[in-house]
């Protein structure tokens, strides 16, 4: 039997296994795709807004020739940070189930449409906030040219494109799509620019605006989308843009699935799980939280930057708890 098994191998998933290593513990990873699945889901030219310092994991220094990093120079880092530390990752495995068993945990996922189970003596959920976007629920939703996710402008050339939300993924997108030659109408349901939108990004943004490059819409409610356009409505007044397709920028929201099977009480206010703050164990003894999913639905308070100092918190906790049982035997 393991000492434990992480779920979720994105930045702070990775950077509890290290910690857990250092410590002498076994130690296995799994993920449903491959390792910063969150991260290769950004948009391909994503730069991000830490500095590479501030991103690094397990001592592992993150060098790289402009301040920031973008979504690339990351992948390399984590995957070479993985090759050296000799992480053990089971990718493509997305699990379904964790039980209490004597002693531990059995932990049940699903490869290639196969059942597999492993058993550890504690859990570490890190499955991050990107597992669901938030639903406009509006009729049109569903059709085939609405996207939750960004990756980039090419394809939207010379085409009418609608990017809905007014944060800095919207904002992000809809400078891209700009520059790649689409006309593009943002429609945000805030009465002016959220504040938590970058500054540095901000004043680019508003010169498209000034300049009509982007005609930006506040105070608008989605109504419907249809194969040619979206409804929305300001007020009490009805209006119609045109869009071949449409970006719903609307955030995501945690798939928390798995913490209500494991027995994890979560804040139906916040999303946030009951876990104590000094340790990360949540009120399932044996099974901890790490990364920003500890946030609930507010992904703005943890990130990487501060969620890779999670998995120190744990293995510490599960070294005191692992030497207290073997003390009882
Ligand atoms: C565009 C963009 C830019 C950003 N820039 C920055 C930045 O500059 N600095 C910063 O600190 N943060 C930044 N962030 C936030 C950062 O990406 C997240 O905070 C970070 O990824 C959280 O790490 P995590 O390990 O908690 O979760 P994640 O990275 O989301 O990893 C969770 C992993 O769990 C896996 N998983 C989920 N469910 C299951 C399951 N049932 N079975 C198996 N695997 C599962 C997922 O596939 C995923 O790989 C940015 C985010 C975005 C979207």
């Amino acid at each position: 039997m393991l000492d434990c098994i992480i779920i979720g191998a994105g930045p702070c998933g990775l950077s509890a296994a290290i910690e857990m290593q250092d410590r002498g513990l076994s130690v296995e990873v799994i993920e449903k795709g491959n390792i910063v699945e969150a991260i290769y889901q950004y948009p391909t030219h994503q730069t991000f807004f830490s500095s590479s310092e501030k991103l690094e994991i397990g001592g592992v220094p993150f060098i790289n020739k402009e301040l920031k990093p973008r979504r690339q120079d990351a992948l390399v880092y984590y995957r070479e940070v993985v090759r050296r530390k000799e992480i053990t990752i089971r990718p493509f495995e997305t699990v379904q189930h964790v039980r209490p068993i004597r002693d531990g945990f059995d932990v049940t996922s699903i490869r290639n449409g196969q059942t597999v189970t492993r058993e550890a003596r504690s859990i570490v959920l890190a499955t991050g906030y990107y597992g669901l976007p938030n639903k406009m629920n509006v009729p049109g939703e569903e059709l085939p040219h609405v996207f939750h996710y960004f990756k980039e402008g090419h394809p939207f050339y010379g085409q009418e494109v609608v990017v809905v939300g007014g944060k800095n993924s919207s904002v992000d997108a809809a400078i891209e799509l700009e520059k790649a030659g689409a006309r593009v109408t943002m429609l945000y349901r805030g009465e002016a620019y959220s504040p938590s939108i970058k500054p540095w990004v901000l004043p680019n943004f508003e010169a498209l605006v000034r300049a009509e490059k982007v005609k930006m819409i506040f105070d608008a409610t989605i109504e419907e989308i249809t194969e040619t356009n979206v409804v929305y409505s300001i007020g009490d007044e009805q209006l119609t843009v045109k869009a071949d397709f449409v970006f719903a920028m609307t955030g995501y929201t945690p798939d928390v699935g798995l913490f209500a099977d494991a027995g994890i009480e979560i804040d139906p206010e916040t999303g946030i799980p009951v876990f104590d703050e000094t340790t990360m164990e949540s009120n399932v003894t044996g099974i901890y939280i790490a990364g920003v999913v500890a946030a609930g639905y507010d992904a703005n308070k943890i990130f990487i930057e501060n969620g890779r100092f999670h998995g120190a918190l744990i293995a510490d906790d599960l070294v005191r708890r692992l030497e207290r049982e073997t003390a009882q035997r």
